[in-house]
Protein backbone atom coordinates (compact mmCIF):
# COMPACT_ATOMS: atom_id res chain seq x y z
CA UNK A 1 0.00 0.00 0.00
CA UNK A 2 1.45 3.38 -1.02
CA UNK A 3 1.91 5.79 2.17
CA UNK A 4 1.46 8.94 1.06
CA UNK A 5 0.93 11.10 3.99
CA UNK A 6 3.27 11.66 7.14
CA UNK A 7 2.62 8.68 10.17
CA UNK A 8 2.92 11.60 12.36
CA UNK A 9 1.71 14.67 11.40
CA UNK A 10 -0.32 13.34 8.75
CA UNK A 11 1.01 16.08 5.67
CA UNK A 12 1.01 15.17 1.96
CA UNK A 13 4.86 16.91 1.74
CA UNK A 14 6.80 13.95 1.28
CA UNK A 15 10.12 14.17 -0.63
CA UNK A 16 11.46 10.80 -1.54
CA UNK A 17 15.31 10.84 -1.49
CA UNK A 18 16.17 7.13 -1.57
CA UNK A 19 14.60 4.65 -3.90
CA UNK A 20 16.06 1.05 -3.36
CA UNK A 21 13.87 -0.14 -6.49
CA UNK A 22 11.71 -3.25 -5.73
CA UNK A 23 12.96 -5.74 -2.91
CA UNK A 24 11.35 -8.98 -0.92
CA UNK A 25 10.84 -8.54 3.33
CA UNK A 26 14.51 -8.79 3.82
CA UNK A 27 13.49 -11.05 7.03
CA UNK A 28 11.47 -13.07 4.59
CA UNK A 29 14.30 -16.17 4.21
CA UNK A 30 13.13 -18.77 1.84
CA UNK A 31 12.85 -22.49 2.49
CA UNK A 32 14.35 -25.04 0.08
CA UNK A 33 11.09 -26.24 -1.35
CA UNK A 34 9.99 -22.69 -2.21
CA UNK A 35 13.41 -21.62 -3.28
CA UNK A 36 12.12 -22.26 -6.89
CA UNK A 37 8.90 -19.86 -6.10
CA UNK A 38 8.47 -16.23 -7.33
CA UNK A 39 8.96 -14.43 -4.13
CA UNK A 40 6.72 -11.40 -2.95
CA UNK A 41 8.38 -7.82 -3.68
CA UNK A 42 7.53 -4.28 -2.74
CA UNK A 43 9.17 -0.74 -3.73
CA UNK A 44 11.40 -0.03 -0.96
CA UNK A 45 12.06 3.90 -0.71
CA UNK A 46 12.93 6.28 1.49
CA UNK A 47 10.85 9.93 2.21
CA UNK A 48 11.43 12.71 4.17
CA UNK A 49 8.17 15.01 5.76
CA UNK A 50 8.96 18.56 5.23
CA UNK A 51 6.35 19.54 8.01
CA UNK A 52 7.45 17.37 10.69
CA UNK A 53 10.95 16.08 9.75
CA UNK A 54 9.88 12.39 9.67
CA UNK A 55 11.88 10.21 7.37
CA UNK A 56 9.65 7.22 6.68
CA UNK A 57 9.14 4.76 4.17
CA UNK A 58 6.73 5.58 1.38
CA UNK A 59 5.01 1.77 1.33
CA UNK A 60 3.61 -0.02 3.65
CA UNK A 61 3.33 -3.95 3.53
CA UNK A 62 0.53 -5.70 5.60
CA UNK A 63 2.30 -6.52 9.16
CA UNK A 64 0.89 -9.97 9.00
CA UNK A 65 2.85 -10.83 5.87
CA UNK A 66 5.91 -9.70 7.91
CA UNK A 67 5.96 -10.21 11.18
CA UNK A 68 4.16 -13.91 11.65
CA UNK A 69 7.34 -16.17 10.57
CA UNK A 70 10.11 -13.91 12.05
CA UNK A 71 13.36 -15.66 12.33
CA UNK A 72 14.97 -13.12 14.35
CA UNK A 73 16.11 -13.87 17.78
CA UNK A 74 17.56 -11.26 19.80
CA UNK A 75 19.14 -13.86 22.41
CA UNK A 76 21.39 -14.69 19.56
CA UNK A 77 23.15 -11.47 19.60
CA UNK A 78 25.64 -10.52 22.85
CA UNK A 79 25.69 -6.42 22.38
CA UNK A 80 21.98 -6.56 22.51
CA UNK A 81 21.78 -8.72 25.48
CA UNK A 82 24.33 -6.40 27.35
CA UNK A 83 22.35 -3.90 26.31
CA UNK A 84 18.96 -5.06 27.67
CA UNK A 85 20.90 -6.12 31.24
CA UNK A 86 22.16 -2.60 31.48
CA UNK A 87 18.88 -0.70 30.49
CA UNK A 88 16.63 -3.36 33.33
CA UNK A 89 19.28 -2.72 35.81
CA UNK A 90 18.53 1.14 35.54
CA UNK A 91 14.98 1.15 35.14
CA UNK A 92 14.89 -1.18 37.69
CA UNK A 93 17.15 1.03 40.23
CA UNK A 94 15.84 4.55 39.00
CA UNK A 95 12.32 3.58 39.68
CA UNK A 96 12.60 1.61 42.90
CA UNK A 97 11.01 -1.55 40.73
CA UNK A 98 9.32 -4.32 43.31
CA UNK A 99 7.29 -7.22 43.50
CA UNK A 100 4.27 -5.65 43.06
CA UNK A 101 5.16 -3.64 39.88
CA UNK A 102 3.82 -4.94 36.39
CA UNK A 103 6.34 -4.58 33.88
CA UNK A 104 5.96 -4.85 30.14
CA UNK A 105 7.96 -5.35 26.80
CA UNK A 106 6.48 -4.83 23.36
CA UNK A 107 8.36 -7.14 20.20
CA UNK A 108 9.28 -9.10 23.07
CA UNK A 109 10.83 -11.57 20.44
CA UNK A 110 12.69 -14.70 22.87
CA UNK A 111 11.87 -13.01 26.08
CA UNK A 112 15.86 -11.75 26.43
CA UNK A 113 15.14 -8.26 28.20
CA UNK A 114 12.28 -9.21 30.19
CA UNK A 115 14.49 -12.14 31.66
CA UNK A 116 16.90 -9.03 33.25
CA UNK A 117 13.88 -8.40 35.64
CA UNK A 118 14.12 -11.47 37.50
CA UNK A 119 16.10 -9.73 40.30
CA UNK A 120 13.62 -6.98 40.90
CA UNK A 121 10.60 -9.50 41.11
CA UNK A 122 8.42 -7.45 38.80
CA UNK A 123 5.51 -9.11 37.25
CA UNK A 124 6.63 -9.55 34.01
CA UNK A 125 4.74 -9.81 29.98
CA UNK A 126 5.79 -9.96 26.91
CA UNK A 127 4.06 -9.20 23.75
CA UNK A 128 5.08 -10.55 20.75
CA UNK A 129 2.74 -11.53 17.31
CA UNK A 130 5.27 -13.48 15.71
CA UNK A 131 6.67 -17.59 16.24
CA UNK A 132 9.51 -16.90 18.51
CA UNK A 133 6.72 -15.59 21.15
CA UNK A 134 6.91 -19.56 21.96
CA UNK A 135 10.25 -19.71 22.44
CA UNK A 136 9.82 -17.34 25.02
CA UNK A 137 6.95 -19.18 26.20
CA UNK A 138 8.71 -22.06 26.72
CA UNK A 139 11.71 -20.66 28.45
CA UNK A 140 8.57 -19.27 31.19
CA UNK A 141 8.54 -15.91 29.90
CA UNK A 142 4.80 -15.39 30.15
CA UNK A 143 4.05 -13.83 26.55
CA UNK A 144 1.45 -12.89 24.84
CA UNK A 145 1.12 -13.58 21.19
CA UNK A 146 -0.50 -10.72 19.53
CA UNK A 147 0.16 -7.20 17.50
CA UNK A 148 0.59 -4.40 20.85
CA UNK A 149 -2.08 -1.89 19.76
CA UNK A 150 -5.21 -0.45 21.91
CA UNK A 151 -7.18 -3.42 21.89
CA UNK A 152 -4.39 -5.41 22.95
CA UNK A 153 -3.31 -2.71 26.01
CA UNK A 154 -6.77 -2.46 27.06
CA UNK A 155 -7.31 -6.52 27.54
CA UNK A 156 -3.53 -6.11 29.58
CA UNK A 157 -4.83 -3.66 31.72
CA UNK A 158 -7.87 -5.55 32.53
CA UNK A 159 -5.67 -8.86 33.49
CA UNK A 160 -3.27 -7.07 35.25
CA UNK A 161 -3.41 -3.44 35.64
CA UNK A 162 -1.38 -0.20 34.61
CA UNK A 163 2.39 -1.03 34.04
CA UNK A 164 4.92 0.74 35.30
CA UNK A 165 7.73 0.14 33.21
CA UNK A 166 7.20 -0.54 29.11
CA UNK A 167 9.92 -1.19 26.91
CA UNK A 168 9.78 -1.49 23.55
CA UNK A 169 13.78 -2.08 21.71
CA UNK A 170 13.54 -1.70 18.10
CA UNK A 171 9.95 -1.82 17.35
CA UNK A 172 8.91 1.18 17.63
CA UNK A 173 9.56 2.36 14.24
CA UNK A 174 8.02 -1.05 12.87
CA UNK A 175 4.46 -0.70 13.81
CA UNK A 176 1.93 0.31 11.15
CA UNK A 177 -1.04 1.26 13.20
CA UNK A 178 0.92 4.40 15.20
CA UNK A 179 -2.31 6.12 16.58
CA UNK A 180 -3.65 2.80 18.42
CA UNK A 181 -0.32 1.58 19.09
CA UNK A 182 0.45 5.40 21.38
CA UNK A 183 -3.19 5.18 22.53
CA UNK A 184 -2.43 1.51 23.93
CA UNK A 185 0.66 3.38 25.86
CA UNK A 186 -1.65 6.01 27.13
CA UNK A 187 -3.98 3.36 28.76
CA UNK A 188 -1.31 0.83 29.74
CA UNK A 189 1.27 2.82 31.27
CA UNK A 190 0.52 4.33 35.17
CA UNK A 191 0.62 7.79 36.45
CA UNK A 192 4.03 8.05 37.03
CA UNK A 193 4.95 5.13 34.52
CA UNK A 194 7.85 5.19 31.79
CA UNK A 195 7.43 4.13 28.57
CA UNK A 196 10.92 3.19 26.88
CA UNK A 197 11.41 3.29 23.25
CA UNK A 198 14.86 2.41 21.58
CA UNK A 199 15.05 2.73 17.53
CA UNK A 200 17.64 3.00 14.82
CA UNK A 201 19.01 6.48 14.82
CA UNK A 202 18.65 8.52 11.79
CA UNK A 203 21.54 10.76 12.31
CA UNK A 204 23.85 7.56 12.84
CA UNK A 205 22.10 6.31 9.62
CA UNK A 206 23.07 9.85 7.85
CA UNK A 207 26.47 9.92 9.76
CA UNK A 208 27.86 6.39 8.35
CA UNK A 209 25.87 6.41 5.30
CA UNK A 210 24.09 3.15 6.62
CA UNK A 211 21.25 2.68 3.54
CA UNK A 212 20.79 -1.01 4.35
CA UNK A 213 19.14 0.02 7.60
CA UNK A 214 16.22 0.51 5.34
CA UNK A 215 13.80 -2.64 5.24
CA UNK A 216 10.60 -2.78 4.85
CA UNK A 217 9.93 -3.75 8.11
CA UNK A 218 11.25 -0.43 9.27
CA UNK A 219 8.64 2.10 8.25
CA UNK A 220 10.13 4.92 10.19
CA UNK A 221 13.64 6.41 10.70
CA UNK A 222 13.45 8.70 13.82
CA UNK A 223 15.40 11.68 14.72
CA UNK A 224 14.51 13.11 17.83
CA UNK A 225 12.30 16.18 16.42
CA UNK A 226 9.34 14.71 15.17
CA UNK A 227 9.41 12.48 18.00
CA UNK A 228 8.84 15.06 20.23
CA UNK A 229 5.87 16.33 18.76
CA UNK A 230 4.49 12.85 18.40
CA UNK A 231 4.71 12.47 22.02
CA UNK A 232 3.56 15.67 22.99
CA UNK A 233 0.61 14.71 20.40
CA UNK A 234 -0.72 11.88 22.93
CA UNK A 235 -0.05 14.30 25.94
CA UNK A 236 3.28 12.64 26.54
CA UNK A 237 6.90 14.31 27.20
CA UNK A 238 10.05 12.81 26.08
CA UNK A 239 12.05 13.16 29.36
CA UNK A 240 15.42 11.74 28.60
CA UNK A 241 17.49 10.61 25.31
CA UNK A 242 20.90 8.95 25.07
CA UNK A 243 22.49 7.42 21.89
CA UNK A 244 23.46 4.23 22.33
CA UNK A 245 25.05 2.02 20.00
CA UNK A 246 22.60 -0.98 19.21
CA UNK A 247 21.69 -1.52 15.47
CA UNK A 248 24.83 0.87 14.45
CA UNK A 249 23.13 3.50 16.75
CA UNK A 250 20.20 4.00 18.45
CA UNK A 251 18.32 6.63 20.30
CA UNK A 252 16.37 5.50 23.38
CA UNK A 253 13.73 7.84 24.50
CA UNK A 254 12.02 8.06 28.25
CA UNK A 255 9.13 8.97 27.97
CA UNK A 256 6.00 9.67 30.80
CA UNK A 257 2.85 11.23 30.94
CA UNK A 258 3.10 15.24 30.66
CA UNK A 259 4.58 16.96 34.05
CA UNK A 260 4.93 13.49 35.45
CA UNK A 261 8.86 13.15 34.91
CA UNK A 262 11.79 16.13 34.94
CA UNK A 263 13.06 16.70 31.54
CA UNK A 264 16.60 16.22 31.22
CA UNK A 265 18.89 18.98 29.38
CA UNK A 266 19.44 15.90 27.27
CA UNK A 267 16.56 16.69 25.25
CA UNK A 268 17.10 19.91 23.83
CA UNK A 269 21.00 19.51 23.44
CA UNK A 270 20.29 16.47 21.42
CA UNK A 271 17.53 18.63 19.63
CA UNK A 272 20.60 21.31 19.12
CA UNK A 273 22.75 18.70 17.72
CA UNK A 274 20.70 17.75 15.42
CA UNK A 275 19.81 20.95 13.62
CA UNK A 276 23.48 21.36 13.47
CA UNK A 277 24.12 18.09 11.60
CA UNK A 278 21.39 19.73 9.06
CA UNK A 279 18.50 17.30 9.84
CA UNK A 280 16.19 20.11 8.55
CA UNK A 281 18.02 20.90 5.66
CA UNK A 282 16.73 18.95 2.45
CA UNK A 283 19.79 18.59 0.87
CA UNK A 284 21.22 16.82 3.63
CA UNK A 285 18.61 13.54 2.58
CA UNK A 286 19.13 14.42 -1.04
CA UNK A 287 23.44 13.98 -0.82
CA UNK A 288 22.69 10.78 1.25
CA UNK A 289 20.82 9.24 -1.32
CA UNK A 290 23.43 9.87 -4.14
CA UNK A 291 26.26 8.83 -1.50
CA UNK A 292 24.12 5.12 -1.36
CA UNK A 293 23.66 4.88 -4.89
CA UNK A 294 27.45 5.55 -5.52
CA UNK A 295 28.74 3.44 -2.68
CA UNK A 296 26.23 0.38 -4.07
CA UNK A 297 28.23 0.62 -7.32
CA UNK A 298 31.75 0.63 -5.46
CA UNK A 299 30.49 -2.66 -3.49
CA UNK A 300 29.34 -4.10 -6.61
CA UNK A 301 32.04 -3.64 -8.77
CA UNK A 302 34.81 -4.80 -6.00
CA UNK A 303 32.82 -8.09 -4.61
CA UNK A 304 32.63 -9.05 -8.98
CA UNK A 305 36.63 -8.26 -9.33
CA UNK A 306 37.49 -9.90 -6.28
CA UNK A 307 34.81 -12.90 -7.55
CA UNK A 308 36.55 -12.79 -11.09
CA UNK A 309 39.88 -13.02 -9.96
CA UNK A 310 38.96 -16.62 -8.52
CA UNK A 311 38.82 -15.66 -4.93
CA UNK A 312 35.59 -17.26 -2.80
CA UNK A 313 33.41 -15.07 -0.67
CA UNK A 314 31.17 -15.41 1.81
CA UNK A 315 28.90 -13.05 4.11
CA UNK A 316 28.97 -13.45 7.55
CA UNK A 317 25.46 -13.17 9.49
CA UNK A 318 22.17 -13.01 7.90
CA UNK A 319 20.96 -10.03 9.29
CA UNK A 320 17.93 -8.24 7.67
CA UNK A 321 19.75 -5.28 6.54
CA UNK A 322 22.23 -7.51 5.31
CA UNK A 323 19.60 -8.45 2.55
CA UNK A 324 19.19 -5.04 1.87
CA UNK A 325 22.54 -4.75 1.11
CA UNK A 326 23.06 -7.46 -1.25
CA UNK A 327 19.55 -6.85 -2.90
CA UNK A 328 20.50 -3.23 -3.25
CA UNK A 329 23.84 -4.25 -4.66
CA UNK A 330 22.46 -6.66 -6.95
CA UNK A 331 24.66 -9.66 -5.63
CA UNK A 332 23.39 -13.28 -5.68
CA UNK A 333 24.83 -16.27 -5.03
CA UNK A 334 27.11 -16.36 -8.32
CA UNK A 335 29.20 -13.40 -6.36
CA UNK A 336 28.66 -14.34 -2.22
CA UNK A 337 28.02 -18.05 -2.31
CA UNK A 338 27.28 -18.09 1.67
CA UNK A 339 25.62 -16.36 4.45
CA UNK A 340 27.02 -18.04 7.50
CA UNK A 341 25.22 -18.03 10.22
CA UNK A 342 25.22 -19.01 13.64
CA UNK A 343 21.48 -19.61 14.35
CA UNK A 344 19.85 -22.29 13.52
CA UNK A 345 16.68 -20.52 12.60
CA UNK A 346 18.08 -19.87 9.84
CA UNK A 347 20.91 -22.23 8.50
CA UNK A 348 19.03 -24.01 5.96
CA UNK A 349 17.06 -21.22 4.69
CA UNK A 350 17.79 -18.81 1.61
CA UNK A 351 18.31 -15.24 1.63
CA UNK A 352 15.42 -13.48 0.66
CA UNK A 353 15.90 -12.50 -2.88
CA UNK A 354 19.46 -13.28 -3.75
CA UNK A 355 18.57 -16.28 -2.83
CA UNK A 356 22.29 -16.95 -1.25
CA UNK A 357 21.89 -19.71 1.01
CA UNK A 358 22.59 -19.47 4.68
CA UNK A 359 25.38 -21.88 5.98
CA UNK A 360 26.83 -23.29 9.25
CA UNK A 361 29.70 -20.55 10.29
CA UNK A 362 31.93 -23.42 10.75
CA UNK A 363 32.85 -23.66 6.47
CA UNK A 364 34.71 -20.15 7.50
CA UNK A 365 36.82 -22.85 9.13
CA UNK A 366 37.21 -25.25 7.95
CA UNK A 367 37.29 -24.00 4.21
CA UNK A 368 39.24 -20.60 4.38
CA UNK A 369 37.21 -18.58 2.17
CA UNK A 370 39.58 -15.66 1.08
CA UNK A 371 37.24 -12.68 1.50
CA UNK A 372 34.23 -12.32 4.46
CA UNK A 373 31.80 -9.88 4.28
CA UNK A 374 30.67 -7.88 6.96
CA UNK A 375 26.86 -8.28 7.19
CA UNK A 376 26.42 -7.17 10.43
CA UNK A 377 29.18 -4.39 10.05
CA UNK A 378 27.95 -2.36 13.60
CA UNK A 379 29.79 -5.63 15.26
CA UNK A 380 32.63 -5.84 13.47
CA UNK A 381 34.57 -4.79 16.36
CA UNK A 382 32.97 -7.65 18.81
CA UNK A 383 33.38 -10.24 16.19
CA UNK A 384 36.41 -10.08 14.21
CA UNK A 385 38.35 -10.84 16.83
CA UNK A 386 36.21 -14.09 17.95
CA UNK A 387 36.30 -15.07 14.24
CA UNK A 388 40.54 -14.33 14.12
CA UNK A 389 40.48 -16.41 17.40
CA UNK A 390 38.73 -19.43 16.27
CA UNK A 391 42.17 -19.28 13.13
CA UNK A 392 40.24 -17.46 10.08
CA UNK A 393 43.04 -16.40 7.89
CA UNK A 394 40.82 -14.67 5.11
CA UNK A 395 40.17 -10.82 5.04
CA UNK A 396 37.34 -8.95 5.98
CA UNK A 397 35.35 -7.09 3.74
CA UNK A 398 33.80 -4.03 5.91
CA UNK A 399 31.10 -2.08 4.02
CA UNK A 400 30.53 0.71 5.98
CA UNK A 401 30.90 3.80 6.83
CA UNK A 402 33.40 3.37 3.68
CA UNK A 403 34.69 -0.38 2.28
CA UNK A 404 37.52 -0.77 3.40
CA UNK A 405 39.54 -4.39 3.61
CA UNK A 406 41.14 -5.82 6.21
ZN1 LIG B 1 5.23 14.91 9.23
Amino acid sequence: MQHTSCYICKSRRLEKFLDLGTQSPSDAFVREEDAGKAEASYPLALCLCEECGLVQLGFTVDPRELFTEYVYTTGMNNSLRENFTALVEELGTRFALGSTDFVVDIGSNDGTLLKNYGKFGSKVLGIDPSSVAEVAKKEGVPTLREFFNETTALSVLKTYGHARIITATNVFAHVPDLESFMRGIQALLSPDGVFVSESGYLLDMITTGGYDAVYHEHLRYYSLRPMLRLFSDFGFEIFDVRRIPSHSGSIRVSVGHKGAHLVSASVANLVAEEKKAGLEDLKTYTDFGERAHAHMKELQSLLLKLRHSGARIVGIGAPAKGNTLLNSCGITAQTVEALLEKSEYKIGLYAPGSHIPVKNESILFSEQPQYALMLSWNLSEELIPKLRAKEYRGAFIIPFPKIRIE
